[in-house]
């Protein structure tokens, strides 16, 4: 990223430690490597997004001091981020339009990383990566998805939407958004009702389904002192069968707080609920065990209204509303391991 100052432009390279999907790809970023001879530079930045890269972070440093100064930071280093420049620490695409959270979630580094929420100018992007969007006003998320609206690809909601604060308002955006991927989380029991509701919602609005580009899904956070790969397993396994929605695991701190005789279970099972091939054919499975879940009714249809009731969409899928079709809840009692 260059940076003009008054008559000149400054060639600041920005160096990664590590490729991720999000890492930009213009010429002035690299990527973990040392520098070459026709490296050249008025200022390098070193950008570190995760703990366990910070050593590798500050080996880069020292090399590429040769080229120009150096200044290391990045969220592994507490830094709480300013206004967002496309393009510059994450890959164009991706977007970021407030910064904070007002939660204090065990665990979390947000909050005391980049404070109380604060939103940010929109900038343009696809791929909404905000800690908590649905914590913003309602003005600015209604920007946020016009600007979305106008992106010349369906939306992705990598960053998560907070369940608990998902409301029939942001639906019937999310319907007229139709995002390709949509992402909640499942990280503390306490989460796993607002979840469960905000599934609900959504699958009601035809935004679950099976499909690789139509998916909503859960983050679940494993691996705190006291957790068992066992017991996370079944957190993982209870969003894909029980919501019918895909997963991804997160080793919290890569394993920092895990026992180190589990760690290869624990790797195990981060390989198992991240490949995407694998959690696909679960929530394959999950489908055709079980039609999506819909609306419990509030009271039981009379035997004429069951006769002549229409065929109603549920969680994208056609299906008759009184034949058969179990509630969430009778399915998982039916279910029940
Ligand atoms: S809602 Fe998300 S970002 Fe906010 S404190 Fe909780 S885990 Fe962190």
């Amino acid at each position: 990223m260059s940076v003009r100052v008054e008559q000149f432009v400054l060639r600041t390279l920005r160096i990664f430690p590590r490729r991720t999907n999000a890492t930009p790809d213009d010429e002035l970023a690299i990527v973990n490597r040392m520098p070459e001879l026709w490296n050249e530079a008025d200022t390098v930045q070193v950008s570190v997004t995760f703990e366990w890269d910070k050593p590798r972070g500050e080996a880069l440093a020292e090399q590429w001091q040769v080229v120009a100064p150096v200044e290391v930071g990045g969220p592994a280093y507490g830094d709480p981020g300013g206004e967002f420049v496309p393009g510059q620490f994450l890959r164009h695409g991706y977007t970021i339009t407030s910064r904070g959270c007002p939660n204090k979630c065990p665990r979390c580094k947000v909050p005391e990383r980049e404070g109380a929420l604060r939103l940010l100018p929109i900038r343009d992007g696809h791929d909404v990566l905000d800690n908590n969007l649905l914590a913003c006003q309602r003005k600015h998320i209604e920007a946020v998805f016009q600007m979305l609206k106008k992106q010349k690809h369906r939306p992705k909601f990598t960053g998560g939407l907070e369940a608990a604060r998902l409301r029939p308002w942001h639906v019937e955006w999310l319907l007229r958004l139709k995002p390709e991927t949509l992402w909640m989380a499942y990280d503390r029991p306490g989460e796993w009702e607002p979840l469960r509701a905000a599934v609900r919602m959504l699958a009601d609005a035809g935004i679950v389904a099976p499909h690789r580009k139509k998916r909503t899904g859960a983050y679940v956070l494993m691996g705190w002192r006291g957790d068992t790969p066992e017991a996370a397993e079944k957190r993982l396994r209870s969003v894909i069968y029980e919501l019918q929605i895909k997963t991804q695991a997160m080793w919290l701190d890569n394993g920092a707080e895990s026992r180190p005789e589990d760690a290869q279970a624990w790797r195990d099972l981060r390989k198992r609920y991240t490949d995407a091939a694998s959690v696909g054919a679960m929530i394959a499975e999950a489908w055709q065990q079980c039609p999506p879940f819909r609306s419990v009714p509030r009271t039981e249809p009379s035997a004429a209204a069951k006769a002549r009731a229409p065929v109603r969409i549920s969680g994208g899928r056609k299906q008759s509303a009184n034949v058969g079709t179990p509630t969430l809840e009778e399915w998982v009692r039916q279910n029940a391991r």
